[in-house]
């Protein structure tokens, strides 16, 4: 027997089926596991065991035409790695990355009668938390030359950790959407049985193919069970859980829609209406931006580190409602010093909240009024991720202290809002 094979193993009371796994480090040898057909591995000890089939079958997927029908709109998709675009390696019991961006349709055949599919391409392929500056002009010049060359809209599979990223800037990025460009992700790999990517895959084409929403959004499961998924915007989503299937939440924000598998769309809130016009992909971005978080104890040489580098943007995770340490005990934890270095050095600093909930307020505190009139920027209610990420984009554009300061307090593509929602946090 080789991993990979299809084994049957008949016990003393019970008969079990599924593929073979590698035996793991923490196997004995008087043991096997196996993955059953229901996606769950079972460890088994003797019995009796018969091959039923060779490794090869596994590497089988469908080959599924790129071809255009008639009455259902054009979407193309842009493949870049994570879960969503794995299997399992039955040699190594580990997933690994699709080799072929239409091995998609192993997972999800459904996706060739839904919409017509016009490309998938891959321009690359990591892990989410592998990402870099070097990544997202790819996408947005990829998506914006499938919209404007007609499809109704574009969807990016992609890993979940650091999804909310991407969908920041790629909001930024895309300047004068009108088609909607759909983030899509899964939790959980395609060999187990709550696989939930399928479902996310069908329910971001049927976004991207049918919606009215004009906007980059993350389309994934809205709930635990396979319901319907959230459409959430770009740039007012996070992942706030490791493992469940309704990790990505709104934060000040609504969903601005519900999608159901079986093709009903729900609008909940106000987005951008879709329109046929051209979009363009405006990437200039700064790679020398930081994401800094306070918390006690914070030394401020952090900051001076990034300014003796020559970094020109930071975004600071400031505590609340945009606070860092100015009265501390030991005068070397205050931060006034450094900030006031890094602002006469012409570094950009951005305070957003850690609270995440809630917007930032210099007048509060006589502590964020001494932020405030070093030249800090409070960042409205934009999630840190987001003012980041906007930061560079901005810094990318100018360095004129003026125009950065509007910039990154003008509103593009609702990553401010102006109201405080009391419904829901
Ligand atoms: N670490 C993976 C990634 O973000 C997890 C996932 O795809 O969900 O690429």
């Amino acid at each position: 027997m080789n991993p990979g094979d299809r084994i049957r193993v008949t016990t003393e009371t019970q008969t079990f089926e599924g593929i073979l796994l590698p035996r793991s480090e923490l196997e004995d040898e008087d043991h096997i596991t196996i993955k059953l057909d229901n996606g769950y591995n079972i460890g088994l000890r003797g019995g009796r065991t018969e091959v039923l089939g060779e490794e090869e079958h596994l590497q089988v997927f469908p080959e599924i035409e790129l071809e255009k029908k008639e009455g259902l709109p054009e979407i193309s998709m842009i493949a870049t790695g994570g879960t969503i675009a794995s299997r399992l390696d039955y040699r190594t019991g580990g997933v690994h990355m699709l080799m072929e961006p239409r091995e998609i349709f192993f997972t999800t055949p459904e996706l060739a009668e839904l919409v017509s599919l016009k490309k998938v391409v891959s321009p690359f392929r990591v892990g989410s938390e592998s990402m870099t500056f070097k990544e997202y002009p790819i996408i947005a010049e990829l998506a914006a030359k499938e919209l404007n060359e007609g499809v109704a809209g574009v969807v990016v599979t992609h890993g979940t950790d650091t999804l909310h990223y991407t969908a920041a800037i790629l909001s930024f990025m895309l300047q004068g959407l009108k088609k909607p460009v759909c983030l899509v992700g899964a939790q959980r790999s395609p060999d187990r049985g709550s696989f939930d990517g399928a479902m996310n895959l069908i329910c971001s084409a049927i976004t991207a193919g049918f919606s009215d929403i004009g906007e980059v959004v993350i389309v994934m499961h809205g709930e635990t069970s396979d319901t319907y998924c959230s459409v959430l915007r770009g740039t007012k989503v996070r992942k706030m859980h490791t493992t469940r299937r309704d990790a990505f939440q709104p934060i000040n924000g609504r969903e601005l829609g519900r999608v159901w598998p079986s093709g009903s769309i729900e609008y909940l809130s106000d987005y951008r209406a879709r329109e046929d016009t051209d979009v363009h992909a405006d990437t200039a971005l700064q790679e020398k931006v930081a994401l800094l978080k306070a918390h006690p104890n914070c030394n401020p040489e952090l900051l001076n580190y990034l300014v003796d580098n020559h970094y020109k943007g930071v975004l600071i995770e400031a505590t609340a409602l945009g606070h860092l340490p100015t009265d501390t005990v030991n005068p070397e934890y205050s931060w006034i010093s450094a900030i006031k270095r890094a602002r006469e050095e012409g570094v950009a600093i951005a305070f957003a909240t850690q609270c995440l909930y809630g917007r930032v307020n210099p007048y509060v505190y006589t502590n964020g009024r001494i932020m405030f009139n070093l030249g800090v920027l409070y960042a409205e209610d934009m999630l840190p991720e987001v003012a980041f990420l906007k930061l560079a984009w901005v810094l990318g554009h100018t360095e004129n202290e003026e125009e950065i300061r509007r910039m990154m307090l003008h509103n593009y593509a609702g990553e401010i809002t102006m109201r405080s929602l009391l419904e829901r946090w």
